[in-house]
């Protein structure tokens, strides 16, 4: 007696896009089902591990295809794990991926696009219904006490279910082909699509009668390296990923002392997340012996390289462990150990002698190696040379550069290496701290990502050179580098009694906000900066909270002022003068925003506005009276809490791995 069930609404949707699709490439179907069947049959190894009572226990695993020309049929069996009839119904019935949800979304908008994306998108053992008319399938579960069942659907709204008679373990799916499908039964073609698809499948994939398998079997990542050709690397990235765009380098591994092992590692092309690919989540597939242990396996690299994807297969690895034991075990540690420094040694390697590709990885994966650096500290000599930065020696925010450049670069007497934190390389080249810089010839390595604003806290120091903020107020330059002789000869600065009236003014007007207004000995075009007194690496804390969009409060700084600067005459004279002090406040409140915007950070640019136009006012001819300069506020209020708050870096998700001024 058959009972008839109701496809959950996206599978209906899903069935219904694949039934009408025109995509050439309907032989992934074969892909799709041969994968699940070898799915089926490591899942079936795995259990056999550790459970005694399994149905046909000695039956061999295996995939069979067999092809019916006049029925129009095509069989592919397996002795794997079998399904019951309650998994039967999950697995069939229902759509549990994400991925298939956004797939359909997708589709809904733009069906035109159905042969583009479909490719890209384990479609799974639904595609069947590419070239099928009508698919039977028939299961035996593992379980010596759950029943075989027959579960059958055509591609509508219904699929029926009905206990049956089968001893041997496993499953078989029969597509009763379209009749302009008939392709699909001929022996040349199934071994052709095999050879192409199904290749690396790791049980044998018998054809009809023959007597040897069609695919060679041999996992890929246990060739010697030598022999394995770049399209073979390519391929088996994509099955392995669905990432169609292909991985940007692959590194393979082999060893046998102290442990053997194999590795097939790629770094994949995008750091964008592939919003059909299965593996989305982040861990290598993991092997002992042969056996599928774990999908995703996190244990086997740091966090920081999570966004590598691939395989270890280790003959070390004890077959009896459970998943969670593995992880425990010594083989796992050294592992890690072993795979980690050859995957860094390798982008050292890409780093020094293929700049251009480096970089391209660089762009995509950076800031996890950033975060690494900061987090993961006993790694941290070897992630240093692979950093790179935008600096002041080149005037094209493409060029990035090494520390060990930079320090090759380091002008005369100088010790340390300065770099300037800000949003993006056009606001740092802006940075009124880097005037001195300039006139003086010493190089500054530009902080533009997110996260470099973190760096500090990992990166105190390369090759004992010292990482200095080129707002430190203590910064002093005096013998390093060379002046320039153009420089031209200043305005004459301040009288020391002018000088000292304007700060008292400028402190009264600001109060809290700064925590001190002293004379700069390092500005040369621009009026004013901000410096930080605070020089633990918490001075960038806000930047970091407010990366994780945490409430934050700027950090209390000194303003320095350029007694050279025009501004700070005219500022002197009126001071001097008594008169206008509306005026006067103004500007100085101004002083202040302006030196945090160039900063970047600034917590609400726009509300500059009101001011900015009352002072452009003034300066065509309003009389200042007339001006209500007292209804500007400035948004940045003096702080409440002494204490800088703590962080906590585990919260630190990367998401856009990307650096945002990335062209
Ligand atoms: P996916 O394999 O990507 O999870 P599918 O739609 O291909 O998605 O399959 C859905 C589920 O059906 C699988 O996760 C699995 O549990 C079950 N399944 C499919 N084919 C088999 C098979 N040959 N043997 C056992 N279970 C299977």
């Amino acid at each position: 007696m058959s009972e008839q069930f109701i496809f959950q609404a996206e599978t209906r949707q899903l069935l219904n896009i694949l039934i009408h699709s025109l995509y050439t490439e309907k032989e992934i179907f074969l892909r799709e089902l041969i994968s699940n069947a070898s799915d089926a049959l490591n899942r079936l190894q795995f259990e056999m591990l550790t459970n005694d009572e399994v149905v046909d226990g000695q039956a061999d695993l295996e995939i069979h295809i067999e092809l019916d020309d006049e029925a129009k049929t095509l069989t592919i069996s397996d002795t794997g794990i079998g399904m019951n009839r309650g998994e039967i119904i999950a697995g069939l019935g229902t759509i549990a991926k994400s991925g298939a949800k956004a797939f359909i979304e997708a589709m809904q908008d733009k069906p035109a696009d159905a042969a583009a994306i479909i490719g890209q998108f384990g479609v799974g053992f639904y595609s069947a219904f590419m070239v099928a008319k009508q698919v039977d399938v028939v299961s035996r579960s593992f379980r010596p006490e759950d029943e075989a069942v027959k579960w059958s659907a055509t591609g509508g709204a219904n699929y029926t279910l009905e206990t049956v008679e089968r001893d041997a373990r496993g499953t078989a799916v029969t597509i009763h082909l379209k009749d302009d499908e008939e392709e699909f039964t001929r022996g040349f073609r199934i071994k052709d699509i095999i050879r192409r698809h199904s290749d690396y499948v790791a049980f044998p994939i018998y054809v009809g009668d023959d007597e040897e398998p069609t695919n060679k079997q041999q996992a890929i990542w246990r060739r010697a390296p030598a022999e394995v050709e770049a399209e073979e690397y390519d391929s088996f990235y994509k099955m392995l990923t669905m990432d169609f765009t292909g991985a940007s380098h692959h590194i393979h591994m082999r060893a046998d002392v102290p442990m053997q092992f194999y590795a097939l590692l790629y770094i994949p092309g995008s750091g964008q997340q592939n919003m059909f690919s299965p593996r989305t989540e982040p861990g290598l597939k993991l092997y002992a012996r042969k056996v599928l242990i774990e999908e995703y396996n996190r244990d086997l690299l740091p966090e920081y390289l999570s966004f590598m994807q691939g395989v270890v297969d280790s003959e070390d690895l004890p077959l009896s462990v459970t998943r969670e034991s593995i992880q425990a075990t010594r083989v796992m540690a050294s592992l890690k150990k072993t795979i980690t420094r050859r995957v860094l040694s390798e982008l050292k390697r890409l780093a020094k002698n293929d700049r251009d590709k480096y970089l391209a990885i660089y762009q995509e994966f950076g800031a996890f190696l950033k975060q690494g650096l900061v987090i993961d500290t006993e790694d941290r000599r070897d992630l240093e040379p692979l950093l790179f930065f935008q600096t002041t020696h080149d005037d094209d925010p493409r060029a990035f550069y090494s520390l060990d450049e930079y320090v090759e670069r380091m002008s005369e007497n100088q010790d340390d290496i300065y770099y300037v934190v800000a949003d993006d390389y056009a606001s740092g080249a802006r940075s009124p701290h880097l005037d001195v810089f300039r006139q003086r010839g010493i190089e500054v390595l530009y902080f533009t990502h997110a996260v470099d604003a973190m760096l500090p806290m990992g990166l105190v120091d390369f090759k004992g050179r010292k990482l200095v903020s080129v707002d430190s107020a203590d910064l002093n330059l005096e013998d390093v580098g060379d002046v320039s002789d153009e420089v031209e000869e200043p305005t004459a600065a301040l009288t020391t009694d002018s000088f000292a009236a304007l700060t008292a003014r400028v402190k009264a007007t600001l109060g809290g906000r700064v925590s001190d207004v002293r004379e700069s000995k390092t500005l040369l075009g621009s009026p004013a900066r901000l410096v930080s007194e605070d020089e633990s690496a918490n001075r960038y804390m806000y930047r970091i909270n407010r990366l994780l969009d945490k409430d934050y409060e700027l950090p209390v700084k000194a303003l320095e002022l350029n007694p050279r600067h025009p501004l700070m005459h005219n500022l002197s004279g009126m001071i001097a003068g008594g008169g206008d002090g509306a005026l006067v406040g103004a500007v100085v409140e101004q002083v202040f925003e302006t030196a945090l915007l160039q900063d970047g950070i600034h917590p609400d640019p726009s509300s500059m506005a009101d001011r900015l136009t009352l002072l452009m006012q003034a300066a065509t001819g309003s009389a200042s009276a007339d001006l209500d300069f007292a209804d500007v506020k400035s948004v940045i209020s003096e702080p409440t809490v002494a204490d800088a708050p703590q962080i906590d870096l585990g919260d630190l998700e990367i998401e856009n791995a990307s650096p945002p001024d990335e062209r």
